[in-house]
Protein backbone atom coordinates (compact mmCIF):
# COMPACT_ATOMS: atom_id res chain seq x y z
CA UNK A 1 0.00 0.00 0.00
CA UNK A 2 0.87 3.00 -0.82
CA UNK A 3 2.28 5.91 1.36
CA UNK A 4 -0.30 8.26 1.46
CA UNK A 5 1.95 11.73 0.61
CA UNK A 6 2.93 9.69 -2.37
CA UNK A 7 -0.21 8.74 -3.33
CA UNK A 8 -1.50 12.29 -2.98
CA UNK A 9 1.19 13.45 -5.57
CA UNK A 10 -0.02 10.24 -7.97
CA UNK A 11 -3.54 11.42 -7.90
CA UNK A 12 -3.20 14.92 -8.74
CA UNK A 13 -0.43 13.94 -11.43
CA UNK A 14 -3.36 11.01 -13.20
CA UNK A 15 -6.25 13.81 -12.59
CA UNK A 16 -4.58 17.29 -13.36
CA UNK A 17 -5.46 17.09 -17.02
CA UNK A 18 -8.86 15.57 -16.83
CA UNK A 19 -10.78 18.61 -17.97
CA UNK A 20 -14.18 17.28 -17.93
CA UNK A 21 -17.27 19.46 -16.57
CA UNK A 22 -18.44 23.05 -16.13
CA UNK A 23 -17.68 25.35 -13.90
CA UNK A 24 -21.16 26.88 -12.34
CA UNK A 25 -22.42 30.04 -13.48
CA UNK A 26 -25.48 30.68 -12.39
CA UNK A 27 -24.18 32.91 -9.53
CA UNK A 28 -22.46 34.57 -12.19
CA UNK A 29 -19.11 35.56 -9.51
CA UNK A 30 -18.82 31.65 -9.52
CA UNK A 31 -18.17 31.59 -13.53
CA UNK A 32 -14.47 33.65 -13.27
CA UNK A 33 -12.98 30.25 -11.15
CA UNK A 34 -10.01 28.84 -13.01
CA UNK A 35 -10.91 25.60 -14.26
CA UNK A 36 -7.57 24.36 -13.79
CA UNK A 37 -7.47 24.75 -10.18
CA UNK A 38 -7.01 21.15 -8.59
CA UNK A 39 -5.47 20.83 -4.98
CA UNK A 40 -6.32 17.73 -2.60
CA UNK A 41 -5.53 17.98 1.62
CA UNK A 42 -5.81 15.75 3.83
CA UNK A 43 -5.30 16.40 7.89
CA UNK A 44 -5.59 13.19 10.44
CA UNK A 45 -6.96 13.55 13.60
CA UNK A 46 -3.70 13.96 15.43
CA UNK A 47 -3.15 16.66 13.26
CA UNK A 48 -0.70 16.03 10.91
CA UNK A 49 -1.33 17.11 6.85
CA UNK A 50 -0.60 16.14 3.68
CA UNK A 51 -1.05 17.71 0.64
CA UNK A 52 -1.15 18.03 -2.38
CA UNK A 53 -1.55 20.76 -5.74
CA UNK A 54 -3.61 24.41 -5.30
CA UNK A 55 -4.43 23.42 -1.51
CA UNK A 56 -4.08 27.09 -0.56
CA UNK A 57 -6.09 28.50 -3.23
CA UNK A 58 -9.07 30.68 -1.38
CA UNK A 59 -12.48 29.68 -3.22
CA UNK A 60 -16.32 29.97 -1.32
CA UNK A 61 -17.34 27.32 0.48
CA UNK A 62 -20.99 27.25 -0.98
CA UNK A 63 -22.94 24.43 0.57
CA UNK A 64 -20.22 22.80 2.65
CA UNK A 65 -21.44 25.80 4.84
CA UNK A 66 -24.84 24.07 5.66
CA UNK A 67 -22.94 21.32 7.34
CA UNK A 68 -21.83 23.55 10.31
CA UNK A 69 -24.79 25.74 10.39
CA UNK A 70 -26.39 22.75 10.99
CA UNK A 71 -24.04 21.70 13.71
CA UNK A 72 -24.77 25.41 15.34
CA UNK A 73 -28.88 25.11 14.16
CA UNK A 74 -28.34 21.93 16.69
CA UNK A 75 -26.80 23.27 19.39
CA UNK A 76 -29.16 26.49 19.73
CA UNK A 77 -32.53 24.31 19.28
CA UNK A 78 -31.36 20.57 20.38
CA UNK A 79 -32.68 17.83 17.96
CA UNK A 80 -36.14 17.42 18.51
CA UNK A 81 -36.85 21.08 18.09
CA UNK A 82 -34.87 21.24 14.96
CA UNK A 83 -36.28 18.68 13.23
CA UNK A 84 -39.72 19.77 13.76
CA UNK A 85 -38.92 22.45 11.39
CA UNK A 86 -35.74 20.50 9.06
CA UNK A 87 -35.89 16.87 7.91
CA UNK A 88 -33.33 14.14 7.57
CA UNK A 89 -34.84 12.34 4.79
CA UNK A 90 -32.71 12.20 1.36
CA UNK A 91 -34.65 13.36 -1.84
CA UNK A 92 -33.04 12.03 -5.14
CA UNK A 93 -33.47 15.79 -5.92
CA UNK A 94 -31.48 18.64 -7.42
CA UNK A 95 -30.13 20.70 -4.33
CA UNK A 96 -32.12 23.47 -5.56
CA UNK A 97 -35.69 21.65 -6.00
CA UNK A 98 -38.75 23.42 -4.72
CA UNK A 99 -41.49 21.12 -6.12
CA UNK A 100 -41.75 18.63 -3.09
CA UNK A 101 -41.86 21.56 -0.71
CA UNK A 102 -45.00 22.74 -2.56
CA UNK A 103 -46.44 19.58 -3.45
CA UNK A 104 -45.90 16.95 -0.71
CA UNK A 105 -43.73 17.89 2.53
CA UNK A 106 -43.98 21.65 3.02
CA UNK A 107 -41.05 20.96 5.44
CA UNK A 108 -37.92 20.77 3.63
CA UNK A 109 -36.54 17.36 3.87
CA UNK A 110 -32.88 18.01 5.24
CA UNK A 111 -30.45 20.26 5.91
CA UNK A 112 -27.99 19.75 2.59
CA UNK A 113 -30.51 21.11 0.01
CA UNK A 114 -31.07 25.12 -0.22
CA UNK A 115 -34.97 24.77 1.15
CA UNK A 116 -33.33 23.13 4.72
CA UNK A 117 -29.99 24.97 4.34
CA UNK A 118 -32.22 28.52 4.39
CA UNK A 119 -34.63 27.20 7.20
CA UNK A 120 -31.82 26.26 9.21
CA UNK A 121 -29.52 29.60 8.59
CA UNK A 122 -32.79 31.30 10.10
CA UNK A 123 -32.84 29.62 13.02
CA UNK A 124 -29.56 30.83 13.80
CA UNK A 125 -30.16 32.83 17.47
CA UNK A 126 -28.80 36.22 17.40
CA UNK A 127 -30.22 40.02 18.14
CA UNK A 128 -29.83 41.14 14.72
CA UNK A 129 -28.12 39.80 11.50
CA UNK A 130 -24.64 41.43 12.35
CA UNK A 131 -25.00 39.78 15.53
CA UNK A 132 -26.05 36.46 13.52
CA UNK A 133 -23.26 37.06 11.14
CA UNK A 134 -20.61 37.30 13.73
CA UNK A 135 -21.70 34.23 15.41
CA UNK A 136 -21.56 32.48 12.48
CA UNK A 137 -17.91 33.72 11.87
CA UNK A 138 -16.66 33.11 15.17
CA UNK A 139 -18.02 29.25 14.64
CA UNK A 140 -16.10 28.96 11.59
CA UNK A 141 -13.05 30.34 12.79
CA UNK A 142 -12.88 28.21 15.45
CA UNK A 143 -13.24 25.25 12.81
CA UNK A 144 -10.55 26.78 10.28
CA UNK A 145 -8.43 27.57 13.68
CA UNK A 146 -7.79 31.43 12.20
CA UNK A 147 -10.05 34.07 10.70
CA UNK A 148 -12.44 33.67 7.83
CA UNK A 149 -13.83 36.48 5.96
CA UNK A 150 -16.64 36.71 3.38
CA UNK A 151 -16.36 37.35 -0.20
CA UNK A 152 -18.47 40.51 -0.88
CA UNK A 153 -18.42 39.84 -4.55
CA UNK A 154 -19.51 36.70 -4.39
CA UNK A 155 -22.42 37.46 -2.00
CA UNK A 156 -23.58 40.52 -4.20
CA UNK A 157 -23.68 38.30 -6.87
CA UNK A 158 -25.99 35.87 -5.23
CA UNK A 159 -27.80 37.93 -3.60
CA UNK A 160 -28.70 39.94 -6.99
CA UNK A 161 -29.33 36.47 -8.44
CA UNK A 162 -30.90 34.47 -6.12
CA UNK A 163 -34.38 34.07 -6.99
CA UNK A 164 -35.08 30.27 -7.16
CA UNK A 165 -33.48 30.73 -2.93
CA UNK A 166 -35.80 33.69 -2.79
CA UNK A 167 -38.80 31.66 -4.03
CA UNK A 168 -37.72 28.48 -1.98
CA UNK A 169 -37.96 30.79 1.52
CA UNK A 170 -41.40 32.59 0.20
CA UNK A 171 -43.10 29.23 0.14
CA UNK A 172 -41.33 28.14 2.94
CA UNK A 173 -42.73 31.55 4.57
CA UNK A 174 -46.40 30.55 3.20
CA UNK A 175 -45.93 26.93 5.01
CA UNK A 176 -45.00 28.52 8.42
CA UNK A 177 -41.82 27.39 8.08
CA UNK A 178 -39.58 30.18 8.50
CA UNK A 179 -40.25 33.57 9.93
CA UNK A 180 -41.24 36.63 7.71
CA UNK A 181 -37.62 38.03 8.51
CA UNK A 182 -36.90 36.21 5.89
CA UNK A 183 -34.47 38.56 3.33
CA UNK A 184 -32.32 39.07 6.47
CA UNK A 185 -31.82 35.16 7.03
CA UNK A 186 -31.58 35.09 3.04
CA UNK A 187 -28.86 37.27 3.37
CA UNK A 188 -27.11 35.46 6.02
CA UNK A 189 -27.86 32.15 4.02
CA UNK A 190 -25.66 34.10 0.98
CA UNK A 191 -23.07 35.40 3.34
CA UNK A 192 -22.17 31.86 4.66
CA UNK A 193 -22.06 30.62 1.13
CA UNK A 194 -20.01 33.10 0.02
CA UNK A 195 -17.20 32.30 2.70
CA UNK A 196 -13.32 32.27 1.77
CA UNK A 197 -12.09 29.05 2.83
CA UNK A 198 -9.22 26.53 1.32
CA UNK A 199 -8.83 23.13 0.51
CA UNK A 200 -6.86 22.83 3.34
CA UNK A 201 -8.96 24.64 5.73
CA UNK A 202 -11.53 22.38 4.80
CA UNK A 203 -9.35 18.68 5.50
CA UNK A 204 -8.75 20.96 8.90
CA UNK A 205 -12.83 21.06 9.34
CA UNK A 206 -13.76 17.72 8.58
CA UNK A 207 -11.11 16.58 10.49
CA UNK A 208 -12.35 18.15 14.09
CA UNK A 209 -16.02 16.11 12.70
CA UNK A 210 -13.57 13.55 12.49
CA UNK A 211 -12.54 13.72 15.74
CA UNK A 212 -15.44 13.62 17.52
CA UNK A 213 -15.42 18.08 17.48
CA UNK A 214 -12.28 18.39 18.99
CA UNK A 215 -10.15 21.04 16.41
CA UNK A 216 -7.18 18.70 15.79
CA UNK A 217 -4.75 21.58 16.07
CA UNK A 218 -6.21 23.66 18.47
CA UNK A 219 -7.59 20.82 20.51
CA UNK A 220 -10.65 23.31 21.28
CA UNK A 221 -13.97 21.55 21.52
CA UNK A 222 -15.43 23.22 17.88
CA UNK A 223 -19.24 21.72 18.19
CA UNK A 224 -20.60 19.45 21.25
CA UNK A 225 -19.57 15.47 20.66
CA UNK A 226 -23.43 14.65 20.74
CA UNK A 227 -24.67 16.48 17.45
CA UNK A 228 -21.20 14.83 15.63
CA UNK A 229 -23.50 11.80 14.42
CA UNK A 230 -26.06 13.71 13.78
CA UNK A 231 -24.31 16.10 11.22
CA UNK A 232 -22.25 13.33 10.10
CA UNK A 233 -25.51 10.85 9.23
CA UNK A 234 -27.00 13.88 7.11
CA UNK A 235 -24.08 14.15 5.05
CA UNK A 236 -23.71 10.58 4.73
CA UNK A 237 -27.57 10.06 3.44
CA UNK A 238 -28.24 13.59 2.12
CA UNK A 239 -24.29 15.55 1.25
CA UNK A 240 -23.90 14.67 -2.63
CA UNK A 241 -26.78 16.28 -4.01
CA UNK A 242 -28.85 13.75 -6.40
CA UNK A 243 -25.46 11.44 -6.08
CA UNK A 244 -25.72 10.75 -2.77
CA UNK A 245 -26.71 6.97 -2.69
CA UNK A 246 -24.16 6.53 -5.26
CA UNK A 247 -21.82 8.07 -3.82
CA UNK A 248 -22.68 5.88 -0.29
CA UNK A 249 -22.10 2.75 -1.77
CA UNK A 250 -19.12 3.62 -3.98
CA UNK A 251 -16.66 6.02 -1.67
CA UNK A 252 -18.70 5.44 1.88
CA UNK A 253 -18.08 8.22 3.87
CA UNK A 254 -19.98 11.48 5.00
CA UNK A 255 -19.27 14.32 2.53
CA UNK A 256 -20.59 17.34 1.54
CA UNK A 257 -19.91 19.41 -2.05
CA UNK A 258 -20.60 22.93 -3.03
CA UNK A 259 -20.80 24.43 -6.50
CA UNK A 260 -17.80 26.37 -6.70
CA UNK A 261 -15.86 22.95 -6.33
CA UNK A 262 -15.36 21.99 -3.20
CA UNK A 263 -15.81 18.22 -1.63
CA UNK A 264 -14.98 17.32 1.79
CA UNK A 265 -15.15 14.41 3.63
CA UNK A 266 -14.82 12.87 6.43
CA UNK A 267 -12.83 9.57 7.89
CA UNK A 268 -14.25 9.18 11.21
CA UNK A 269 -11.65 8.77 14.08
CA UNK A 270 -8.84 8.98 11.16
CA UNK A 271 -8.82 12.22 8.67
CA UNK A 272 -10.58 14.87 6.91
CA UNK A 273 -9.95 14.99 3.46
CA UNK A 274 -10.96 17.79 0.80
CA UNK A 275 -10.67 18.01 -2.86
CA UNK A 276 -10.92 21.28 -4.45
CA UNK A 277 -11.78 21.31 -8.43
CA UNK A 278 -14.39 23.48 -9.86
CA UNK A 279 -15.35 21.38 -12.83
CA UNK A 280 -18.38 20.00 -11.87
CA UNK A 281 -20.35 17.18 -12.83
CA UNK A 282 -24.55 17.41 -14.07
CA UNK A 283 -25.14 17.16 -10.30
CA UNK A 284 -22.69 19.74 -9.36
CA UNK A 285 -20.52 17.53 -7.64
CA UNK A 286 -16.68 18.51 -8.76
CA UNK A 287 -15.94 15.73 -11.28
CA UNK A 288 -11.85 15.67 -10.16
CA UNK A 289 -13.07 15.61 -6.30
CA UNK A 290 -15.37 12.21 -7.27
CA UNK A 291 -12.66 10.36 -8.85
CA UNK A 292 -9.85 11.21 -6.46
CA UNK A 293 -12.32 9.91 -3.37
CA UNK A 294 -12.94 7.06 -4.93
CA UNK A 295 -9.06 5.93 -5.78
CA UNK A 296 -8.79 7.02 -1.52
CA UNK A 297 -11.78 5.03 -0.86
CA UNK A 298 -10.11 2.34 -2.61
CA UNK A 299 -6.63 2.54 -1.50
CA UNK A 300 -7.27 2.72 2.31
CA UNK A 301 -10.63 1.59 2.78
CA UNK A 302 -12.02 4.51 3.92
CA UNK A 303 -15.55 3.08 3.61
CA UNK A 304 -17.30 3.26 6.39
CA UNK A 305 -18.36 -0.44 6.32
CA UNK A 306 -14.71 -1.16 5.91
CA UNK A 307 -13.89 1.00 8.54
CA UNK A 308 -16.35 -0.94 10.98
CA UNK A 309 -15.44 -4.01 10.42
CA UNK A 310 -11.39 -3.02 11.02
CA UNK A 311 -10.57 -3.03 6.77
CA UNK A 312 -9.08 0.31 6.91
CA UNK A 313 -5.73 0.46 6.24
CA UNK A 314 -4.66 3.98 6.62
CA UNK A 315 -2.38 3.94 9.37
CA UNK A 316 -0.36 1.46 7.48
CA UNK A 317 0.27 4.40 5.54
CA UNK A 318 1.64 6.56 7.64
CA UNK A 319 4.99 7.22 8.18
CA UNK A 320 5.43 6.71 11.89
CA UNK A 321 5.62 10.12 13.76
CA UNK A 322 8.60 10.84 15.06
CA UNK A 323 9.23 10.31 18.82
CA UNK A 324 9.33 13.50 21.27
CA UNK A 325 9.64 12.12 24.37
CA UNK A 326 13.39 11.69 26.02
CA UNK A 327 15.13 8.48 25.56
N1 LIG B 1 -25.07 29.40 -2.64
C1 LIG B 1 -25.46 28.29 -3.45
C2 LIG B 1 -26.96 28.29 -3.67
O1 LIG B 1 -27.70 28.50 -2.76
C3 LIG B 1 -25.03 27.02 -2.81
C4 LIG B 1 -25.43 25.82 -3.59
C5 LIG B 1 -24.43 24.73 -3.61
O2 LIG B 1 -23.24 24.88 -3.33
N2 LIG B 1 -24.92 23.61 -4.02
O3 LIG B 1 -27.44 28.07 -4.75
Amino acid sequence: MTDIQAFLDQLYQRYQDLNVGQVASYIPELAKANPDYFGISVVTTDGRSFHAGDVDQQFTIQSISKVFVYGMALEDWGRDRLLEKVGVEPTGDPFNSLIRLDETSHRPENPMINAGAIATTSLIKGENLTARLNRLLAMFRRYVGQDVYVDMSTFLSERATGHRNRAIAHLMLNFGMIGDDLEESLDLYFQQCALLVTGRDLATMAAALANQGQHPLTCEQVLQPQYVRDILSVMYTCGMYNFAGEWAFRVGLPAKSGVSGGLMAVVPNQAGIAVYSPLLDSNGNSVRGLKVFEALSQEYGFHVFDLAMGHCRFQQSLSPQPSTSEP
